[in-house]
Parts: C-alpha cells; structure tokens; sequence
C-alpha cells in the first residue's frame, strides 16, 4: 500500500507498507479449513493459498481485485466433492412415494384390464346362459328349500301356458299353490310339500334326495336316495306327473330334480327340467294301435289264403257226410232186420265226419279271433296241436311231410299263445311256398324241431329243403310289404319278428350255401320256458 504525503499542500513524499498475501488470507479466511482460498494473478499463476484441504473445483468463487499495477483474483474453491444420488432423507422419501405412486397405478391399470376383461366374460357367458335356455324346447325351474319358485325359463311358461311374474314366488308353504297344478291334486301336491318341509334339511349338497311334492310315485315307493359319492343324483331319476295347462288341460310330464348348490357348497333349492310327455304318449298310442292292425291285417291275410284251402278241406268230410246220409235213405227205403247196426255205423261216421269238419273250421276260428295280448303257460305240445291241423292243410295241397321233434318231451312255454300260432303258421307256410316249385316230390319235408336251450328259453326251428334265401332277399326280408311272391303280402316275418322280440327273443335264419339236399333254410326263435318237464327224452315223428 502506498500513501502520498503531503506537506503545506506540496506533495513531500510516500510512505509504502506491504503485506505479504499469505498472512493477509491467514488473517481473514475462516478457520474451518472447509474452503481453500487462493490469490491467482491473471496467468494463472497462485500466489497464496490458505487451507488444508484442496478445492474440489465444483463450487467455485472468483472476485478480481484491482490493485494498482496489477490484478489479482481471490479464489474460493469448497471442498465439497460432486454430491450423491440422494442428496438427502426428504428427497429419497419423495422419490420413493413417487415410484410407490407410479407402481399402484400400473397395478390398478391392470386390475381394472383384467375387471373388465371378466366382466365381459360374464356378460357373454350370461347371454350364452340366457339364449341357451331360450332355445331349450325343456322346461327349466327352480325352487328354493321352501319349495318357492324362483326361476322359470320360458318353455315352462309355453308349456303350462302362465308367465314367469305368474309363477315366481308361487309354491312352498306360504306361497299361493302354484297355478299348474290340477285342483284335484292340490292336497296331495301340499300334503307332499308339508313331508318335505317337515324332513331334516339337507347338511351338504346332494344328500337330500330329490323329491317333487307333484310326484306320482306312491310314497312307500319313494325313489332311493343315492351315495354323495355319486355327485348327480337327481339327472339320473326322473319321474312322472300331471300339470296342468292355464286352459285347464290336464298333461304328463317327465321331472329330472338335480340340487342347486351355491359357491360355498351350501344346497339352496331344486333345480328341475320338465319334458311334456303328452305328444310321445300319444305317438305311442298311435304306434301300439298300428302294430295291432298290423297284426290284424296279418291274420286276416293268411285267412284269406287259407279259405281256399278249407274250403277244400271241409269238401272231404261233408262228402262223406252226404254219402252216409245218402246211404242212410237207402237203409230205411227197405228197412230190415240188418238195418239198425248199418244205420248206427253210418250216423257214427256222419258225426266223426261233422267233428273233424267242426274242428278244421273252430281252429280257423280260434287263431283268427283277435285278442288281448296275454301270456300263459302251455305245453308246447298243445300249442302244436293248435297249428299242426292247419299246418297239415297247406302241407297237404303241394304233397310236403310235415315232421315234429321236440326235444325233451313236455316242455313248457310262456307265450302268447295266438301270436305264436301266426308266427309257427307263418313260417311254416312260408317254408311249404318254397318248396313247391323247385323241390322233387321226395324231398318235400318240413320239419320243426323244438328244443329246450340251457339258458331257460325254448328253440323252435322250422327247417325245409327249398331254394334258401338269396342275400338281396336275405337283406330286406323282415321289411314290411316286402315280397317276393305275386300273391303274397310281405307281412309275415316282419311280423313273426316283433312277436319274437315281444317274447324276449330274435328271429334268426340260415340259408346253407350249395346244391341238393343241402340247399333249404332254418327260421329259429327263442321263447321263455314255462315249469319244468315231464318224462324223459324222446322224438314224436309226425
Ligand atoms: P310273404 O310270404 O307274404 O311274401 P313274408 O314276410 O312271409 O311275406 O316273406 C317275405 C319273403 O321272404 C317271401 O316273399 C320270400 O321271398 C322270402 N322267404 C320267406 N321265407 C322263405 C323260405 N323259407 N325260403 C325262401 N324264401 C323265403
């Protein structure tokens, strides 16, 4: 430093103190020794340094000093270093509230994708639910424990003819009775409904057992409850009963009762499917009626033919009746001691003549009849007895034995007896028809063989030697009105098989490929056999 001094206003002289800059910085720096504090001329050049540590060059202050013939800076450099990522507690907090923040709404974007997703799931399969129930042709309805209404679809609407607000709510005991059962069965509908109210309720899903008040089974025959094991009770047991239509028409219907369970497994109610059996009953009717006329139409066919053949038949013994007679008038024109043996003998033979005759037509008669199906116990020997005669007349006309085997003798069938008459009659004839044209007049025998089987049921077989089955026929032989004669109807074996199958047995033929003797063919049915037999075992020839 550098003074100007004066005296009497004229400048005397100078006075120049110096200091040097270390001890200037020494004096004023603070004492932390946190910062160092330099003197740098404007090369660059450091000319005092105060402090321990060095700078760190990244918080830096520069102040340029104008001293008189030179320029100094003054320098504090701190000696803090670059500062780390998180500078401090509040700034981390912060940070980590934010990515906490960024994380729950990547989450919830997330869990409001997959909400959204089930919730179309659950609308689709909702209307998947609802359209199939639309389109089901079965009646759907659900009940609760207190036998309430609580869902119907709309084919139960369309069947009993009430809508769903109509029948919702209706139904257990302090419900109005629902509006589709017949008045006549409303006690015995409630009296039901009461038992079940009554019953211990179900402890699990599936134990109760599935039981409709409108249910026609008496109640000692309740239907078995099945094992819980078995999981679907209910599907496998239907039973019937009557509704009734909001017209007042009265109809069967099948119920298939299953449990109605909810997600914690708990049983809720009943859900039912209803089927109108109404229009199958009357299909059936229909089908039974036909298969009757069938019949009918059958027997009616073969009486046809067998007119001609017992008009043929009754010739014999009426011409004999008539010679006896005319005989007769002869004896008593000259009447004599011999006459009366003559005249006995002659009325003898008149009347065997009348019952033969009597008896061609009753057994005409009997098989013609129609009756109730009803089985019984026979002996076959007596069914046979019943066929043969009129077997014996067809057999006749084309020169054909007619053989009987049974084996053992007096067994016992339970049959329909007049079906299985046709159904021996038919096949006999038909194996009688086959062998008129081609078969020499030696060979022409038919032969039946009856046959106890091991497995309680008795074979018939009707055996002739005519030109067997060719396979075209062989394929549409039991179609009805299938023929291959010019007078014939095509109903005789189709029929002769359902009487069969209505015995519990099938209609079987075997036509042996080759020539001669080997050619013809074999029906043969099984039947029931009725008690025990009687003697031992033995042919009868016919
Ligand atoms: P139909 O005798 O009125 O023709 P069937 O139903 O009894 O009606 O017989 C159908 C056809 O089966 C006959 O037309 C015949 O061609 C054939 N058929 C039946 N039985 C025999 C048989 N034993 N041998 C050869 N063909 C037979």
């Amino acid at each position: 430093m550098c003074l100007p001094e004066q005296e009497a206003g004229r400048a005397s002289g100078f006075s120049v103190a110096s200091l040097p800059l270390s001890q200037l910085l020494e004096a004023v720096a603070p004492q932390d020794n946190r910062y160092e504090i330099t003197f740098v001329e404007a090369d660059g050049a450091r000319l005092a340094r105060h402090g321990a540590a060095r700078g760190q060059g990244l918080y830096v202050a520069r102040r340029p000093i104008d001293l008189p013939g030179a320029v100094v800076e003054l320098k504090v450099d701190d000696t803090l270093g670059r500062p780390g990522l998180l500078p401090n507690v509040t700034t981390a907090l912060v940070l980590s509230l934010s990515i906490a923040l960024a994380v729950v709404v990547v989450l919830l974007l997330r869990d409001m994708r997959r909400r959204s997703a089930a919730e179309q799931a659950l609308a689709e399969s909702l209307a998947f639910r609802k359209a199939m129930e639309d389109s089901l042709n079965t009646g759907l309805r659900a009940r609760d424990l207190d036998g309430r209404i609580t869902y119907v679809n709309p084919a139960f609407c369309s069947m009993v003819g009430f809508s769903a607000p109509q029948l919702l709510g209706s139904g257990g005991l302090l419900g109005a009775q629902p509006p589709y059962w017949p008045p006549e069965r409303v006690e015995e509908y409630s009296r039901r409904q009461s038992t079940r109210q009554l019953a211990p309720p179900p402890a699990a899903a599936g134990t109760a057992p599935p039981i409709a008040e409108e249910r026609t089974t008496p109640d000692e025959q309740e239907p078995p409850t099945p094992p819980l094991a078995e999981g679907l009770p209910a599907t496998l047991q239907g039973f019937e009963t009557v509704f009734m239509r909001a017209n007042g028409e009265r109809f069967p219907v099948m119920i298939y009762e299953a449990p109605l369970v909810d997600g914690l497994g708990q049983q809720t109610g009943w859900m039912s499917a209803v089927l109108d059996v109404s229009e199958r009953q009357r299909n059936e009717e229909v089908a039974r009626q036909q298969q009757e006329r069938l019949q009918a139409t059958a027997r009616l066919a073969t009486m046809g033919e067998m007119a001609s053949l017992l008009s043929h038949e009754l010739n014999q013994p009426l011409a004999a009746i008539a010679s006896y007679a005319s005989g007769c008038q002869n004896l008593l024109a000259e009447p004599d001691t011999h006459t009366v043996p003559l005249l006995r003998e002659a009325v003898t033979r008149m009347g065997e003549q009348a019952e033969r005759a009597g008896r061609v037509i009753k057994s005409v008669h009997d098989f013609v009849r129609r009756r109730e199906q009803q089985r019984e116990s026979i002996a076959v020997q007596v069914l046979l007895e019943g066929v043969l005669p009129l077997v014996r007349l067809q057999a006749r006309k084309s020169g054909t034995r007619v053989e009987v085997h049974e084996h053992p003798a007096g067994l016992k069938v339970q049959v329909d007896r007049t079906m299985l008459e046709q159904v021996l009659l038919n096949l006999t004839r038909n194996g009688i028809q086959a062998m008129e044209r081609e078969t020499p007049l030696p060979d022409r025998v038919l032969r039946l063989h009856v046959r106890a089987l091991p497995n309680g049921r008795v074979q018939f077989e009707v055996q002739d030697r005519g030109p067997g089955i060719a396979p075209e026929v062989a394929e549409r032989l039991f179609t009805p009105f299938f023929t291959t004669r010019a007078d014939g109807m095509g109903l005789g074996l189709s029929l002769c098989r359902t009487v069969v199958e209505q015995h519990g047995g099938t209609l079987e033929h075997e036509s042996p490929a080759g020539d001669g003797l080997a050619r013809g063919c074999r029906f043969r049915f099984t039947v029931p056999r009725a008690g025990d037999t009687s003697g031992s075992a033995q042919a009868t020839n016919d």
